[in-house]
């Protein structure tokens, strides 16, 4: 996955706004949809003023969208036509925020990991749905600070805290307003709905005071020494110290440096050390503190406890089968040696060498020049991180690894649990973005 540059956007130009998301893509393979509505709607031909006091006034019930070469079809569940245009508008009649304008099946979740699937997802806003050769492109356009609010919301239960709440709302603001058209060139939506821009479910999982301590933060951003807004990264543990944005995606960003996440500076040069730390928790870390508050707190966080150091063990020949699979490496049998080359600030591998032996008896290699990949190579399907030391034991390796994700930018369990532990959204944001302000903009 080729990481785009964030855009260089300057504090000045930042006005709130609405935003285009991409809810079904072209790429998704659709030709039909199933929507629900509960409050009437209004379906339009376009979406200027006039015609959305002209268009059809559509009352509550089950509906389905249909693609038709360059024509999109609006049936009822009779199969009787609606509507049939080469653009559809669907508005709510009247806009009620957090209230959903209406449910969509199938909404793909997870496009390019194996875990993908497809859910009933509730959104607010308004739709534009076209058709392209037959396929059906979802488009859900809603003021730009709902959808953050939906985005945060949508990975977190009720019981967390506010201030964590508020901290990544305004990173996701920041980081966002980055990479607005920069995912998806070409395309008609700013980002999609999937974990490659930002996971954005609309109101399916909405907790009402999750969403409002997320409102609140309305037009405040990270804003850099330089006066642009800060790309705020972010990932699930960093593992003790952030990830330097160089040594992640290859450039530099403004705002974003590497940082020990906690009170006293620390460094992970000894790796082996570092990563095999025992006990798995360090409370002198934020992200490093006991799993089961944060349990208590959530109740329920993915393999809770496991993402501040961790055990992984592959045997040598499903790693080359790996090889096989993922890369363009035809005929590895086993694995036999992995050289880490690269490591950065936070420990996590970016070039890793991997020696294997062929079906022949030859001796081949394999470079892989991105922590995504080498995550990919190193797991049935995505190993945590790749902040991690490796030991060959006989005809197996085993890892011991060192937080959850790419870990630039804020780390989310520290971030959490210096909200439990009473800070509040500067100080949480102070941590990860020393050399960076927080700016309302709007
Ligand atoms: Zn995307
Ligand atoms: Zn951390």
């Amino acid at each position: 996955m080729l990481e785009p540059k964030p855009l260089n956007v300057a504090e000045k130009e930042v006005a709130s706004s609405e935003i285009r998301v991409g809810i079904l893509l072209l790429e998704d393979g659709k030709n039909t949809a199933s929507i629900h509505i509960d409050a009437p709607i209004r379906c339009l031909n376009d979406n200027s003023p006039q015609a959305l006091s002209e268009g059809r006034l559509v009352e509550p019930g089950k509906y389905s969208v249909i693609a038709r070469d360059e024509t999109v079809e609006l049936r009822n569940e009779s199969g009787e036509i609606l509507q049939s245009t080469e653009c559809l508008f669907i508005s709510p009649s009247k806009s009620a925020f957090p209230k959903k304008t209406l449910s969509i099946s199938p909404i793909v979740a997870g496009r390019s990991f194996h875990w993908k699937k497809e859910i009933q997802a509730d959104f607010p806003g308004v739709f534009e749905i076209k058709s392209h050769n037959g396929f059906l492109e979802i488009v859900n356009i809603l003021p730009f600070e709902h959808y953050l609010a939906c985005v945060v919301v949508s990975e977190m239960s009720s019981g967390t805290p506010v201030e964590f709440v508020k901290a990544q709302t305004i990173v996701a603001r920041s980081w966002a307003k980055c990479f607005l058209n920069e995912k998806h060139p070409g395309s008609s939506y700013e980002l999609c709905n999937d974990d490659d821009c930002q996971r954005y479910h609309g109101v399916t999982f909405a907790a009402e005071d999750s969403l409002n301590a997320s409102l609140q933060t309305a037009g405040q951003y990270l804003v850099s020494e330089a006066g642009t807004i800060v790309p705020a990264y972010y990932s699930k543990c960093c593992g003790g110290i952030s990830e330097k944005v160089e040594d992640c995606f290859g450039f530099s960003a403004a705002g974003i440096s590497s940082v020990t996440d906690g009170p006293r500076s620390v460094n992970a040069h000894d790796t082996a050390k570092w990563t095999s730390s025992e006990p798995t928790e360090d409370e002198s870390l934020f992200c490093g503190g006991d799993p089961d508050i944060l349990l208590a707190h959530l109740g329920g966080v993915d393999d809770a406890g496991e993402y501040f150091r961790w055990k992984h063990r592959e045997e040598a020949t499903s790693l080359a089968s790996y090889l096989n699979e993922r890369t363009g490496v035809t005929d590895a049998r086993i694995v036999t040696d992995l050289n880490p080359i690269r490591r950065g600030k936070s420990g996590r591998i970016h070039e890793m060498e991997f020696i294997f032996e062929t079906i022949a008896g030859n001796i081949g290699s394999y470079h892989s020049r991105t922590q995504y990949e080498i995550r990919s190579l190193l797991h049935p399907s995505f190993l945590f991180s790749s902040s991690i030391s490796i030991t060959k034991e006989a005809e197996t390796f085993l890892f011991h690894g060192a937080g959850w994700g790419h870990g630039v930018g804020l780390c989310q369990i520290g971030g959490m649990f210096q909200a439990i532990a009473g800070r509040n959204n500067r100080d949480i944001l102070n941590t990860y973005f020393p050399r960076a302000v927080i700016k309302t903009l709007y």
